[in-house]
């Protein structure tokens, strides 16, 4: 662990968002927290590790005062025209012996390559992440497109890390270089590589932004189960999953009865952690006398999906002793499967119990839903 270097951390912030159309990447919100805030905060978990301050480089003609709770000091400074003059005021404001400078743009940096970093650095010798190029490399010259060897060659990221008075001095002396690394190989100083890391990838395009806030999703899955039985009469329609059945014996109850729907209804309120359909549809309602189950079911979509909730799959099970429904299976499913997709069982009830013995239907379903959520 290092002991005795004590790190000032500049956030180059000081960008206009040129490739970004002109919105500041910088001051774009990530899970609700600006990019810039994603480094100041990775860097204020530092401490341990020799991180003293935080300069935040914003652009010349911005304002910024950012709320900031944290025990590392964080100052805002104003940058300049250029990348170079920008890092160049954070320097010069700086007070450490050491410096990171870090591209705002790179949220994802990990505190591990921070620590290799400053393993690496030293009085003579700055520090940078690199990885190896993994795409093809061609060069367009004229329109003339030739072969580039890619064996050898590396990206740079950033943090990159310097004692930071030789460091100013380099990046006076080379103020068009593309980053700090240039200046300072350019001056003839020793530069050190450690690997970099995929996910520091830098967010310049929009489609970066994407990417970037497509990591913060988490994909939530969850199973309800759904249960309802009713007593078969006659003079009664049969209706399941909404298929009128050809059967002497009919369900009855309040609505039309149709114990498929409703067990599957049950299933999908449960697993988006809502009550049953009786509390939503309760049959002291007229609304709901005699309703087609398959309009119930509609609307308990409609809740769920406003909820955020897909119904991913469900699967059910119904016991019924008579009347034979084997050829109905398939117009069943057509029928749920305009909602989601759905697996049917039917089970004979081996003359046991009120099923059994005809008196009734029962079925049970289990559903999957799925939600997208923002980390
Ligand atoms: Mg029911």
């Amino acid at each position: 662990m290092n002991l005795i270097k004590n790190f000032s951390f500049v956030i180059a912030a000081g960008g206009h968002g040129l490739r970004m159309g002109g919105s500041k990447k910088q001051f774009m919100k990530l899970s609700g927290r600006e990019l810039w805030r994603w480094s100041a905060e990775n860097a204020q978990s530092l401490y341990g590790f020799g991180v003293r301050e935080i300069l935040l480089v914003i652009p010349e003609n911005e304002s910024l005062d950012p709320e900031w709770h944290y025990d590392i000091p964080l100052r805002v400074v104003n940058g300049g025209s250029e990348r170079a003059l920008s890092v160049l005021n954070g320097l010069n404001a700086a007070s450490f012996d050491y410096v990171m400078v870090h591209d705002a743009a790179r949220p994802f940096a990990t505190p591990e390559l921070f620590r290799r970093l400053i393993d690496a650095v030293n009085d003579e010798a700055g520090a940078v992440p690199v990885l190896p190029v993994s795409d093809a490399l061609k060069k367009i010259e004229n329109g003339e497109v030739s072969h580039v060897e890619r064996n050898g060659l590396y990206i740079t990221q950033t943090p990159q890390v310097f004692p930071r008075l030789k460091l100013i001095e380099a990046v006076s002396k080379f103020p068009s270089a593309k980053d700090e690394a240039e200046a300072w190989l350019k001056s003839g100083h020793e530069l050190r590589s450690v690997e970099g890391e995929r996910m520091n990838f830098k967010v310049t395009v929009n489609d970066d932004m994407t990417i970037a806030r497509a990591l913060m999703e988490k994909q939530i899955t969850r199973t309800g189960l759904g249960w309802d039985i009713h007593r078969l009469v006659p003079e009664r329609r049969l209706i399941l999953g909404g298929v009128k059945i050809e059967s002497p014996l009919g369900l009855l109850g309040h609505s039309d009865a149709d114990v498929l729907t409703h067990a599957v209804m049950d299933s999908i309120l449960g697993g988006a952690g809502l009550p049953d359909i009786g509390t939503i549809f309760p049959a002291s309602d007229e609304r709901f006398k005699g309703a087609d189950s398959v309009e119930l079911l509609r609307e308990v979509m409609r809740l769920v999906n406003s909820e955020g909730w897909n119904v991913e799959f469900v699967d059910a099970v119904l016991t019924a002793q008579v009347p034979r429904l084997n050829k109905y299976r398939d117009e069943i499913i057509r029928s749920m499967a305009r909602f989601f997709p759905f697996n049917l069982k039917f089970k004979s009830a081996e003359n046991l119990d009120d099923s059994g013995k005809g008196l009734c239907m029962t079925c049970r379903a289990v559903s999957t839903l799925g939600k997208v959520i923002k980390l």
